[in-house]
């Protein structure tokens, strides 16, 4: 039986439809390759839908992602001036993002922070810290805590202006990602590093004690603890003493975006946001405005959300390690992207479509 897969295709915002189209071209390879048909449905999403439509995340395109088996997300979000074009509730992150993710309840997000050995050169980290390449998954939780906590503003009786916006987390939601991340610390070097913030917060104390209940149904994982602030500078420090890392809502947003960093570029990082029945693929970085319409932004965050989409969605291991390896081959022959290009001019830059072929090039041969 041919086996057909709906994909809901949200391109985003600037350089979100110049990356999707190169993870497209990679998706019709599989196709070929696999005998799987992927069937794409495209629906506006973002700062550009709500031009288009007056709605950050339309009826139209909340039913395609009903009906679809998983969904592709491009970067959504315009520049800070266009952004305030846009009224506070429906811009792009408030009036799709959130809402998305609240839709599907996709809690668990993995952020993968890679670095092959042979591309370390690509981490400004000196080659000494990163010999051996990069390898870390942060776990994030995507749908508690502040993002998603009561919010209220106002006038207060002195006449201020305030803004109150809670942290809440219940056990509930503190137990589901604490065994995604042990089960995915099990897969790997079975060391988890819990990132938190009991020293001060509260809401990491009531974190640490659940994932002291979760931890004996996982013996075999050993588990390390830090502190935020202080992960943040032992990241830098020495990222190769992190394989696992789980966090909250907020430290992951940031914490993961020093993982592009110690990479070289958010371009290289994809992500897998998954819920109880629905996941969806998104690059970690946003729309990069800046380089928007140039032709120079990397895909291989959008085309390794694609390649976790076939892993984790629809049990299609071999292929996603296949684009991986086929974006490595790229970078190992020589050539980069304008983000990573080295200061001594020894990898010829090519763009964002050029690579798109040589992964397609690379997948054939
Ligand atoms: P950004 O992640 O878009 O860009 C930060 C820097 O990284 C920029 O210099 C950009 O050029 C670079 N960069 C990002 N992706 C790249 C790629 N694939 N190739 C090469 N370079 C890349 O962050 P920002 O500029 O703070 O935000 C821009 C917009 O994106 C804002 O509107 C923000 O709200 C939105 N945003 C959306 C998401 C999302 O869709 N999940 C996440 C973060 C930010």
């Amino acid at each position: 039986m041919i086996k057909k897969y709906t994909i809901a295709m949200l391109e985003g915002d600037c350089i979100g439809p110049e990356i999707m189209r190169e993870a497209v071209k990679v998706l019709r390879v599989i196709e070929q390759q696999s005998g799987v048909t992927f069937d794409l449905q495209y629906a506006p999403f973002g700062g550009k839908a709500y031009f288009d439509t007056g709605k950050a995340f339309p009826d139209e395109t909340k039913a395609v992602c009903d009906r679809a088996d998983a969904i592709v997300k491009g970067p959504i979000g315009l520049s800070h001036a266009d952004s305030q074009r846009i009224p506070v509730d429906e811009q792009p992150e408030r009036g799709a993002l959130l809402p998305l993710r609240r839709r599907y309840n996709t809690f668990a997000n993995f952020r993968p922070v890679y670095l092959p050995p042979e591309l370390a050169h690509f981490s400004p980290l000196k080659a000494r810290v990163v010999e051996g390449g990069i390898d870390m998954m942060m776990i994030r939780e995507l749908v508690g805590g502040l993002y998603f906590g009561r919010k209220e503003e106002g006038v207060n009786a002195e006449g201020k202006r305030y803004v109150n916006e809670v942290l809440e987390y219940d056990e509930d939601q503190i137990r589901q990602i604490m065994h995604i991340a042990f089960k995915e610390s099990r897969k790997r070097k079975k060391v988890l590093h819990n990132i938190h913030k009991s020293n001060v917060l509260k809401s990491s104390v009531l974190w640490n004690a659940v994932l002291d209940e979760v931890a004996p149904e996982y013996p075999d994982v050993v588990v390390k603890h830090a502190i935020v602030d202080a992960a943040a500078t032992a990241l830098v420090l020495n990222p190769r003493q992190f394989d696992v890392m789980v966090m909250e809502n907020m430290f992951g947003d940031i914490l993961s975006d020093l993982g592009g960093g110690l990479l070289g570029s958010l371009g290289l990082m994809p992500s897998a946001c998954v819920g109880p029945e629905k996941a969806y693929y998104e690059p970690s970085h946003g729309s990069a405005p800046d380089i928007a319409g140039k032709g120079v932004a990397n895909p291989y965050s959008m085309i390794g959300s694609i390649a976790l989409m076939l892993e984790k969605s629809f049990g299609m291991e071999k292929e996603a390690q296949q684009i991986m390896n086929a974006m490595r081959k790229v970078f190992g022959s020589g050539y980069t992207t304008a983000d990573l290009k080295d200061p001594e001019g020894k990898s010829q830059v090519i763009g964002t479509a050029e690579f798109g072929d040589k992964v397609v090039a690379a997948l054939l041969h």
